[in-house]
């Protein structure tokens, strides 16, 4: 623990009873730090002793790939397998997954980060590359990831001084590993008053909770990249939480969806009414926050705050028309030169680029 989280997660006051708890202080400077040192130092414990080399496959939306990859960046034994869909990340965070070498291999994949979840998931469960390869996965389908994460909302408790009864956290959420984490503190006896799940216009789950059907869809496209998840593999372990019942799981949490207009025009309030520089994610929790807020419940708002600006440089300084200063981790990737393999999205030309690497 001590040396994964090595870091801070600041809860940082807008006003009275709304608070941005900032979870990217990581050294990739989002929020998956959390999660996937954790599991990367578990997996380096438990592999001490090990002689045959473990791959990790792990499907990215933008975040989760640059994590895994710094966790694991020179360990011995393991080798990371990154699927990344082509042209739907940040530049920042494409140099972030593609500039490491070493033991770490980017996969640039022509299709959506549901293709490249599905590869992953698929590849699994394949008995030829099961012969082959040691696999596990990163993905935050690996309880590892998530257990660290419910530990910073009980911190944001300890960090208010208000009634922790009081607390709404708000969760911008794209695979929901997040927010399933807080239920899991919840579970454990963390006393919170609610869970808000914001997601962008990929609304598989808000939409179940309004009307009891889960439709998983093909991912679209958004200025919140690391959120365009159609097909949450999370879904399963909320059901599950809740013990299958849709009323139960309303009771739980309530969820919002957002469109990318509404986005920059959160981003645009947040920076004028605070003056402070919130990123495309952390603007969905906002928003989320104020529709909460709207049907007058009282409460105090915690925002979770998933990303440095800085990762989203473009959207973040045309927008608030502001030049923002570049933290030195992403200043170092911006200089180096991208290495990645390009790939379709069929299973069976992915599976064979395993075989045969
Ligand atoms: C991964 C990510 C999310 C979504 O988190 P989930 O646990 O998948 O719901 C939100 N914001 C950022 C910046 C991310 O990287």
């Amino acid at each position: 623990m001590e040396e994964a989280i090595s870091f801070d997660a600041p809860l940082v006051q807008l006003e009275k009873n709304l608070h941005v708890l900032e979870l990217f202080h990581g050294p990739t400077l989002a929020f998956k730090d959390f999660g996937a040192r954790f599991m990367a130092g578990l997996m380096r414990y438990f592999l001490r002793n090990s002689s045959s080399k473990l791959t990790i496959l792990v499907a990215t939306s933008g975040d989760t790939g640059s994590a895994v990859a710094s966790g694991f960046y020179k360990v011995e034994g393991v080798e990371v397998i990154i699927l990344y869909p082509s042209g739907k990340v940040s530049d920042l965070q494409e140099k972030q997954l593609t500039t490491l070498g070493e033991n770490i291999t980017a996969l640039e994949i022509q299709g959506s980060f549901d293709d490249c979840q599905r590869l992953v998931k698929e590849a699994f469960l394949d008995q030829d590359l099961l012969a082959k390869y040691r696999l596990s996965s990163a993905n935050s389908i690996n309880i590892a990831r998530l257990i660290p994460q419910s530990l910073y909302y009980a911190n944001a408790l300890a960090q208010l001084h208000e009634h922790p009864d009081k607390a709404v956290f708000v969760v911008p959420s794209g695979n929901f590993g997040n927010l399933t984490a807080g239920l899991f503190a919840k579970k454990l006896g963390m006393p919170v008053k609610d869970f808000v799940a914001a997601t962008n216009v990929n609304a598989s789950v808000p939409q179940y909770l309004e009307s009891g059907i889960f439709k998983p869809h093909a991912s679209f496209q958004t200025l919140s990249n690391a959120m365009d998840v159609g097909n949450p593999s999370n879904f399963a372990r909320m059901l599950d939480l809740c013990n299958n019942d849709h009323s139960a799981m309303k009771k739980d949490l309530r969820a919002f969806s957002f469109d990318d207009e509404e986005t920059v025009l959160a981003m645009q309030e947040i920076y004028s009414r605070y003056n402070y520089v919130m990123d495309p994610h952390g603007a969905i929790a906002y928003l989320g926050w104020k529709k909460y807020n709207s049907s007058s419940k009282v409460g105090v708002g915690i925002l979770l705050e998933t990303a440095h600006p800085a990762k989203f440089i473009e959207t973040v300084e045309k927008n608030l028309k502001i030049k923002l200063e570049i933290p030195a981790q992403l200043q170092e990737v911006a200089q180096k030169a991208k290495q990645s393999k390009v790939l379709n999205s069929d299973y069976d030309n992915f599976k064979n680029y395993l075989l045969q690497r």
